[in-house]
């Protein structure tokens, strides 16, 4: 039986420790954790291949991301600067009233709540970037297994917590979890909960939200709910290039069998060119061999949105998917006309998996319509030759209030784990588009901003001490100095 009230308290008692603890500190922690995880790759791997039916070099490759992403953090808290320490000095002569000494910087927020992902059960679970940025800000973390890959979390969460002891800190700053959705919800209503970080459907996210909102003290919550991220086609880019371009984008949509929270499910091609891109796409999807899915609930999930969008009118299927095998995600593409897409939001619902719909537009107009119509996404990708992009300068202008990462080369699956990566859209891909979950600055959304006025100077935090004994940058007066 699952005692929340304890393991929320224990989760506090260990926060009021480890806020206090230095970045150095909490940076070799974090590269304790990357080398532990290294060196239990070779128990690691099989057990995520097994739990996730994903392919062995896909997870290899995850558990490095994992283990990279891990670094970046180490690096940011090595570095100092991200605290945001900004300095008023006081000016006791300040006419008519003294002015008062005023430092301020963020804070950890406390104990906080992450989900894990079932499409990432390595880099978005347990020692994924939630946990990872959570922990770097000073927060516990008190962490919800996916159903989906148990065993898979309870090693990784096994060998986190090596990682503490080694370090010295108090086991409750991570706490691992498995149960259904009382459980989770339980863990989102309990009033020592301080944020929550989410990866996975918008019914799920949305839930979860919704009930943080009624606690009695809401909290942030930041639920990444995925997207179709759209990619808007032009005329001359794909004369030039359709085969290369055909190629790339059958790659990224059938990428892990579809189930990236930022594949292509959505392209419009203009009409001039919409049967050799029909024709170059459909050839390349010949090519792609099914393939099994996460887990059953996912595969069932898939195709009871294509059985729904099959009984619509409006589509012509220009590869049906083949369900035979529930668990194999099979390819499927349907085309449809801007003047029909525009008319029901349905056809811009995330259908997770390896199905995209190709949407034929006539005229400038529709453009425009598709823009302001168009949902909040994690990503739009723009093909577009540098004349053709001078002339839709009101499009990228509507665009841009529609996505957190607007793309003008390239493909939206693989997203770099960096500073300046922006992982989160407008809603619905995120209940919080101020916020990113991959990257460094995920860490920004376990923290608060504090200020000192006319604190002891020997009380001060180190980031805030006069003689700037961490070497950050600090806006100091209104003048960025370090
Ligand atoms: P999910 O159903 O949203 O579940 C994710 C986590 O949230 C699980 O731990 C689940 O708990 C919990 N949960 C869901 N609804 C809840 C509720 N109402 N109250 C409390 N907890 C709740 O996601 P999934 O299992 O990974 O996959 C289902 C669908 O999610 C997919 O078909 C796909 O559409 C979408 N998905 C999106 C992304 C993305 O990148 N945004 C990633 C993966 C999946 P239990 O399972 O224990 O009930």
């Amino acid at each position: 039986m699952i005692n929340l009230d304890s393991i929320f308290s224990a989760s506090k008692e260990a926060f009021l420790f480890y806020k206090n603890v230095s970045g150095k500190e909490k940076s070799e922690f974090l590269e304790k954790l990357a080398q532990i995880l290294e060196e239990n790759r070779s128990s690691i791997v099989p057990l995520a291949v097994k739990e996730s039916n994903l392919p062995e070099g896909r997870i290899n490759g995850e558990l490095g991301r994992t283990t990279g992403q891990i670094k970046l953090f180490s690096n940011l808290l090595k570095e100092g600067s991200w605290v945001e320490a900004t300095i008023d000095p006081a000016d006791p002569a300040r006419a008519p009233l003294p002015k008062a000494d005023i430092r301020r910087m963020l804070t950890p927020l406390g104990p906080v709540v992450v989900f894990g992902a079932s499409n990432f059960p390595l880099a978005f679970s347990t020692a994924g970037g939630d946990t990872i940025s959570a922990l770097a800000a000073g927060c516990p973390v008190i962490y919800k297994a996916h159903p989906a890959h148990p065993e898979t979390s309870r090693k990784v969460a096994d060998c986190i917590h090596q990682a503490i002891l080694k370090a010295g800190f108090p086991s409750a700053i991570f706490t691992h979890l498995e149960g259904g959705i009382e459980i989770g919800q339980g863990l989102v209503k309990h009033p020592t909960a301080k944020a929550l970080a989410f990866t996975g459907s918008h019914a799920g996210g949305k839930a979860l939200f919704d009930l943080a909102n009624q606690r009695e003290e809401p909290i942030p919550v930041y639920a990444e709910m995925g997207s179709v991220n759209p990619i808007f086609t032009f005329a001359h880019k794909l004369e030039k290039e359709l085969l290369p371009l055909a190629k790339a984008f059958i790659g990224s949509l059938t990428l892990g069998v579809g189930q990236f929270c930022t594949n292509p499910g959505l392209i419009f091609v203009p009409e001039s060119q919409a049967k050799a891109f029909e024709n170059a796409i459909a050839a390349e999807l010949n090519d792609i061999a099914s393939a099994p899915m996460l887990h059953p609930g996912i595969a069932q999930a898939y195709y009871d949105s294509i059985q729904y969008l099959q009984s619509r009118e409006e589509l012509r299927w220009v590869k049906v998917a083949d369900s035979k095998h529930l668990l194999n995600g099979s390819t499927a593409l349907a085309e449809i006309s801007a003047s029909d897409w525009l008319k029901d939001t349905v056809f811009q619902k995330e259908v997770f998996g390896a199905f995209a719909m190709m949407v034929v537009y006539k005229n400038q107009d529709e453009l425009l319509a598709i823009a302001e119509k168009l949902h909040g996404q994690l990503t739009i990708t723009i093909w577009a030759e540098a004349e053709e992009l001078k002339t839709q300068l009101y499009l990228i202008n509507l665009l841009e209030e529609k996505c957190g990462r607007l793309l003008f080369k390239g493909v939206p699956t693989g997203v770099e784990v960096g500073y300046a990566m922006q992982h989160g859209g407008p809603y619905p891909s995120t209940t919080d588009s101020r916020s990113t979950s991959v990257g460094a600055f995920g860490i920004k959304r376990f923290t608060r901003p504090i200020a000192f006025q006319d604190m002891p100077f020997e009380l001060l935090p180190d980031a805030l001490k006069d003689d700037n004994p961490l070497g950050i940058t600090r806006l100091m007066n209104g003048k960025f100095e370090g």
